[in-house]
This record gives C-alpha cells, sequence and structure tokens, in this order.
C-alpha cells in the first residue's frame, strides 16, 4: 500500500494529498482514500479504483483543511471491498483519528479477540482498522493522543509504516524493524507560509510530485509527531533493528524513490543487472530488460557485459487494472495486451532477457513464447534476484508459497517451463552486497524463509505448503 500525509497550517492540503497519492499509485491499486482534518470535523472520501477514478476536482473541494491523510490500497489482509479501504476513521474521546497502514500485522487474529472482548465494533476485516482502534481505546482510558498511540503500538506486532491524523497533528510511525518505508518531506517556507510544512509518504517520488524537499527516513521504532509546534521524534521501542524489506528496493518501490537516504533505486537496480552479468554471463547480441521493472537491471547487465541493450519489447502504457476481461478466444489467440515484441529487432537475434524476478512463472512463460514467435534463435533468461522461495507475512501479496514456482521446482525445472535455452539468478549475497549496507538490515524472508518478525504458528500454516 501506500500511504500519505500532509500537515500545512492556514492551507487546504487535500489537492496536495491527491497528487501524492498519484504518485504512490504503483503500491496499490484497488482503492484510493482521503480524510481531511478541518479543526475537530474530519472530512472522508474513498472507494474502489485508481487515484484517478476515485477523486475529481469537486470532491477535493469537499475535502477542506489543513492536515490530510492518504492511502492507496492492495489487499493482503482482508477483502477487496470499500469498507476496507483506507483511511480508517475512528471516534475517541478527543476527536476522531484517521489512520492509513502499509504493512501487514502477524498478531491480527489475537489482536482482534482482544479487541472484541473489550466490545470494540469493528467495522471491517483489516488489520489496519484494529490498530486505529486500539488507539482509540487506549485515548478513551485518559490518555492524551501520543501516549496513546504509544501504548497500542505495543500491542502491535509485525509490520507497519503508519500515518495517523488527529484535530491536533499528524503522526508517523515505523515499527521496530522498520520493514516498511516512510519518509518524512518539508514543504518549502514562502513569505504567506513562513511556518514549516511537513509531508509524510511511503517514497520520496510523492515529495517530488508537491515540490517537497526530502529531509530523512523516519527510522524503525520511530514516532514523529507534527503539530503547529514543529515536528517531535520520539523512540517509542527499545527493540529496534533494522530490517527493511529487500523486496522493495528489488522490485516494488518506484525506480525514482531513494532510499535509506542516499541514491535512486534505479541506481540500485543498475548495479544488480552489472553484479547478474559477473556472477551469470552469456554469449548473446542484444539484451532486453522486462518493461518497466526489468529495465535498470537489464541496462547494468548491458553495461557490465558489453553487449547492446536493446528495446525489444513495447509496453502500452495504459494497461493497468484491466476491468474488461478478454474473450476465450482471444485469450487462446495469445493476445499481448501487455507486451507487444519487435520482430524487426528480435529476428534472427540470440537474446537475454531480465527480470527483477520470477514469482509465479507465468509472465515468464509468455514473454519468452513471444520472443520466440517473433525471430530470436536464443532466449536467455536472468533474473536479479535470487528464487523466490517463501510466502511473505508482512505485507507483499506474493502468495501462497504453493504458488511459488520456485518453492518446488529446480532453477533447470523452472528453466524448462518457461521455455529459455539458459535461466541464472543472482545470488543472495550478489543483491545484498549491491546495497552497499550492512546485509543483516534488510528483511530477505521471501529468498531464505528466515522471518525476522516472528510468525504465529495458525499464521505461518495458511500460506506455507
Ligand atoms: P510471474 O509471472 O513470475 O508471476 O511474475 C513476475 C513479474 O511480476 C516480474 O516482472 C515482477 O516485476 C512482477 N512481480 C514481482 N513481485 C510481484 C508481486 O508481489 N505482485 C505482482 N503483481 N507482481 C510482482
Ligand atoms: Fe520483503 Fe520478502 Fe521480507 Fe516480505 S518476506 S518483507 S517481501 S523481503
Ligand atoms: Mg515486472
Amino acid at each position: 500500500c501506500g500511504v500519505f500525509g500532509v500537515y500545512a497550517p492556514d492551507e487546504n492540503v487535500a489537492k496536495l494529498a491527491y497528487f501524492g497519492l498519484f504518485a504512490l499509485q504503483h503500491r496499490g491499486q484497488e482503492s484510493a482514500g482521503i480524510a481531511t482534518f478541518e479543526a475537530d470535523e474530519v472530512h472522508l472520501h474513498k472507494d474502489m479504483g485508481l487515484v484517478t477514478q476515485v477523486f475529481n476536482e469537486s470532491i477535493l473541494l469537499e475535502l477542506p483543511g489543513c492536515l490530510a491523510v492518504g492511502h492507496t490500497r492492495y489487499s493482503t489482509t482482508g477483502s477487496s471491498r470499500v469498507v476496507n479501504a483506507q483511511p480508517a476513521v475512528v471516534p475517541a474521546r478527543l476527536g476522531k483519528l484517521a489512520l492509513a497502514h502499509n504493512g501487514n500485522l502477524v498478531n491480527t487474529i489475537s489482536l482482534r479477540e482482544e479487541l472484541l472482548r473489550s466490545h470494540c465494533n469493528l467495522l471491517t476485516t483489516t488489520d489496519s482498522e484494529l490498530i486505529a482502534f486500539a488507539i482509540a481505546q487506549e485515548v478513551n482510558q485518559g490518555k492524551d493522543w501520543l501516549e496513546g498511540a504509544i501504548s497500542a503500538l505495543h500491542r502491535c506486532e509485525g509490520a507497519f509504516s503508519l500515518v495517523i491524523g488527529t484535530p491536533v497533528g499528524l503522526m508517523g510511525v515505523r515499527d521496530p524493524n522498520g520493514i516498511r518505508p516512510l519518509v518524512i518531506g518539508v514543504l518549502p517556507k514562502t513569505p504567506l507560509t513562513p511556518v514549516p510544512r511537513y509531508v509524510l509518504a511511503s517514497e520520496t517520488c510523492a515529495l517530488d510530485i508537491i515540490g517537497a524537499d526530502y529531509l530523512r527516513d523516519v527510522e524503525p521504532g520511530e514516532l514523529v509527531w507534527i503539530t503547529n509546534e514543529g515536528l517531535a521524534s520520539f523512540h517509542w521501542t527499545n527493540r529496534s533493528e533494522r530490517k527493511l524489506c529487500i523486496f522493495e528496493l528489488i522490485y516494488f518501490a518506484r525506480p525514482d524513490s531513494v532510499m535509506l537516504e542516499s541514491e535512486s533505486l534505479y541506481s540500485y537496480r543498475r548495479r544488480l543487472g552489472e553484479q547478474l552479468a559477473v556472477e551469470a554471463p552469456v554469449i548473446a547480441d542484444l539484451i532486453l530488460g522486462v518493461p518497466d521493472s526489468g529495465i535498470p537491471a537489464a541496462i547494468g547487465y548491458a553495461h557490465a557485459s558489453g553487449i547492446p541493450y536493446a528495446e525489444g519489447l513495447i509496453k502500452n502504457r495504459y494497461v493497468g487494472r484491466t476491468f474488461i476481461q478478454p474473450t476465450q478466444s482471444m485469450r487462446e489467440s495469445g493476445i499481448r495486451m501487455k507486451l507487444n515484441p519487435l520482430k524487426d529487432v528480435l529476428v534472427g537475434k540470440r537474446v537475454v532477457i531480465v527480470d527483477d524476478s520470477i514469482v509465479r512463472g507465468t509472465t515468464s512463460y509468455k514473454i519468452v513464447k513471444a520472443l520466440r514467435d517473433a525471430g530470436a534463435t536464443e532466449v536467455h533468461m536472468r533474473i536479479s534476484s535470487p528464487p523466490v522461495t517463501h510466502p511473505c507475512f508482512y505485507g507483499i501479496d506474493t502468495d501462497n508459497q504453493d504458488q511459488l514456482v520456485a518453492a518446488t521446482m529446480s532453477v533447470a525445472e523452472i528453466r524448462d517451463q518457461i521455455g529459455v535455452d539458459t535461466l541464472a539468478y543472482l545470488s543472495w549475497k550478489g543483491m545484498l552486497n549491491a546495497t552497499q549496507e550492512d546485509p543483516l538490515s534488510f528483511c530477505s524472508a521471501c529468498f531464505t524463509g528466515d522471518y525476522p518478525i516472528p510468525v504465529p504458528e495458525r499464521v505461518k500454516r495458511s500460506k506455507l505448503i
């Protein structure tokens, strides 16, 4: 999911939230929502669909207020229905709170039972709403927003990057391991607005789009509290240890986003491709990338191998969520709705096709067939991450283990299933070394099964073979 928050005293901020969410669309295409605070009143609009389908000018005008919380959703817990869209707005003793969550709790079942025992009227099936209710419950017992949130956070286990709006300020939170990203931005001061105006967002690309400067990341286990007095930082837990999701760097986040206060993910992904060329060279005429996610690594592979990079597959840039399903006869004739090969580039060529990951293997199979049909004489596949063998319990929808092709098949078997001449994956070490950070500061459990946050047995059983 994508989360966004902005607090800019004396301004209406719904439009900033809209553009921020538009930049975070890749993090969730199921539903979108914005809640704004106007003194004690909360205005909320959320619906199924893309940001541009859910909002228009007149809807944004009905969301006045100088504090906004926004969300784009891709469901990992709770079904894909509008009641489960976020932000979750929950009443409490001191007013309403609006919460947007990215990540996945692992103690959803026990937290839900705990809240139901204390007679919470839960409205949805999401873990995110549970966090909002837990905060409201703490506040109702006499705590202020800050103390209430901190107490509630200690009841949550798993991955959570949160943006929380209240009538008095905006909160940004990361779980003790900082599994999902969250960054702080500042809108430039102007003569009319001399006070600092802060922005919170899943990725820096959402700061760029509204002209905010990247200040820093919210740290693992940190809570930032933004009020009209400025930004205050609290370390709400003393057991923080960074385990940033490596899949964010490899695939999920946008290439133009900066992570770990260092470089764009484009640069990281290019280096993955360079490393891949060192680890798994091949003699070929052209290097191709699978648009869009495989392209930076393909450029890196070409650069390191000296083999020219070419565009051999053109993506229809309007393919998003396809509401109209193709007919069966279209499907059987192998329609190419998303990617179309360039025959004159490919004919008679030995090609290397580079992608960021293989999950189910279905995309890869279709791409290889399209390349061969277009006349490629050899098709070699190179993947800029190791085989995905384990499901994610922390908020990325890499499916149940039985759907993961590398969980049950060897590389040679996958090679034959996909129909390539050769197949190679980047090593786990190569992937982590290319970060130029401490390898231990990442979660890479979907490649190893080594889960940094313990997953309760009954939750594990739901996804593991
Ligand atoms: P496959 O056909 O192996 O299932 O899909 C691999 C492709 O899906 C890659 O191009 C990769 O960019 C993309 N991908 C990787 N992880 C995910 C994920 O969690 N969800 C979705 N929808 N696509 C993914
Ligand atoms: Fe990311 Fe994989 Fe860890 Fe999930 S299991 S948080 S996708 S690295
Ligand atoms: Mg892809």
